[in-house]
């Protein structure tokens, strides 16, 4: 705390020459960060060290050090605003954030911490050289993921693999986890797959139409959960929306953006924004957490680009995460008794970056014979976040495993969540502690409500 003692003189948290520089790089391209996107000294300095967000932080809450706290990592951004060089430690802390936005609900100055750390991550991705073995696997990483064809590709193999009995015959030798530990991760996260038909282009609304609906069918949800895609496509034809999908819609940035690849999420951005522009659509519907917070945030990504960014503010405007739409319009399809106890997490995209709780629990209240019950300690991430259970598999295996202990603490026979990271981790979590239970997203219970299809639909497969 020395270091942060420091900082206390004007009880903003801020010296009073760099709260005097203001934003406009006082400390030039000198030091941690450039002129490009620097992280905000205003922002920096709205933090009054309170510490009111320590204890959701979830690196805080396994390591206990300051530095691997929002208060800490903000701190080190504020020396790096100073003039401190981007150090191999810096990097380490800010490298350590999951990005999951508990300390942005939780902070009561209204600190911009999701902001502060964009525009710092993207600082480290230029500027900062990576060792061999980082670079090596965040290439990979991304040259996979945000490619639904090219992880669409994997689905054969995955799929042979898994019903082979490869997959069991591995996981009982310790094999992989041995000779190549995030191989290992990626196949404990591997969601068991299901074959389902590519949804079409357009599908109609049921009965009178209330609006005309754009649908992201994303990266991973539409390789390794066309079921839940297809669940969104029935509901909203159901609740009386035409529904556009256009094929090779390709990824919307969210990846990038949350790991500092700002001009790749600017790329993507300006695809997908071109794709649908013309559409007629009134809204842009998305289903998983991770990419409607980003979606949302498409003015600001693409604010410097004169050609972009009005268009980008007026996609964004359009943006709604699927239960934020449906209780938006209000239900018109009949919901059929589906009795099953679910136990309901807030994905921290859904829940701490767009303000999303209440929406999907009334959706959910909303279905006959359905019991909600809540999990302890819903304000901390799961371990998920993105890629970083694949970046940092052993912190994010001990946050899965205390959100599987307090998922099967409710004794629910069914977990429902809005994003398919949070899917793969929790159950390979629970897998890993020996428990069971059924998985689902929001879309697929409301599904088997209005189709009518009982609760095995959900708790069976
Ligand atoms: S975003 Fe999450 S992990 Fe990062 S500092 Fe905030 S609470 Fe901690
Ligand atoms: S709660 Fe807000 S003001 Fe308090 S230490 Fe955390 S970020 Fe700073």
């Amino acid at each position: 705390m020395a270091d942060l003692d420091a900082t206390r003189g004007t009880g903003s948290g801020l010296p009073d020459a760099l709260r005097a520089a203001g934003n406009a790089g006082a400390a030039g391209a000198a030091g941690a960060f450039d002129d490009h996107h620097r992280p905000r000294a205003d922002q920096v300095a709205d933090c009054v060290h309170c510490g009111f967000c320590l204890t959701t932080c979830p690196t805080y809450v396994l390591w206990g050090e300051e530095m691997d706290s929002p208060r800490g990592r903000i701190h080190l951004i504020a020396q790096g605003l100073e003039g401190e060089p981007l150090s191999t430690s810096m990097v380490t802390h800010v490298d350590r954030c999951l990005g999951c936005m508990a300390c942005v609900t939780a902070c009561p100055s209204g600190v911009r911490y999701d902001q502060l750390i964009e525009d710092t991550r993207s600082q480290v991705e230029r500027r900062h050289p990576r060792g061999a073995r980082d670079r090596a696997l965040r290439a990979a990483i991304f040259a996979l993921f945000p490619y639904p064809r090219r992880l669409r590709l994997l689905r054969g193999p995955l799929w042979a693999y898994q019903r082979s009995g490869l997959q069991a015959l591995i996981g009982r030798t310790q094999l992989l986890e041995r000779l190549a530990p995030t191989l290992a991760t990626l196949d404990a996260l591997a969601p068991r797959l299901r074959g389902v038909p590519r949804p079409p282009r357009r599908v109609a609304a049921h009965g009178d139409r209330r609006a005309v609906v754009g649908m992201l069918t994303g990266c991973v949800q539409s390789a390794f959960f066309p079921d839940v895609n297809a669940a969104t496509v029935r509901i909203l034809a159901a609740e009386g929306c035409d529904v556009l999908i256009p094929p090779g819609q390709g990824c919307c940035g969210a990846l990038s953006v949350h790991n500092g690849r700002r001009a790749e999420a600017e790329r993507f951005a300006r695809r997908l924004i071109d794709t649908f522009e013309r559409s007629g659509m009134d809204y842009f519907v998305v289903n998983a957490a991770g990419c409607g917070s980003s979606l949302k945030e498409y003015g600001a990504l693409l604010a410097d680009d004169p050609a972009y960014a009005t268009r980008a503010a007026t996609f964004a405007a359009k943006v709604r995460d699927l239960a934020e739409l449906l209780i938006e319009i209000g239900p018109v399809a009949e919901r059929h008794p589906l009795p099953v106890t679910v136990a309901y997490h807030d994905a921290c995209h859904l829940g701490h970056a767009q303000g999303i709780r209440a929406q999907p629990r009334t959706l959910l209240r909303g279905v006959p014979g359905l019991e909600l019950r809540e999990i302890a300690d819903p304000e901390i991430c799961c371990g998920s976040a993105g890629v970083w259970n694949v970046l940092n598999p052993e912190p994010a295996a001990a946050l899965g495993d205390r959100k599987a202990a307090a998922v099967l603490a409710t004794g629910a026979s069914l977990l429902v969540t809005a994003n398919p990271g949070c899917l793969m981790q929790v159950a390979a979590a629970v897998r890993r502690q020996g428990g069971e239970i059924a998985l689902a997203h929001t879309a697929q219970v409301l599904d088997a409500s209005i189709c009518g299809l009982g609760p095995a639909a959900l708790t069976d497969r």
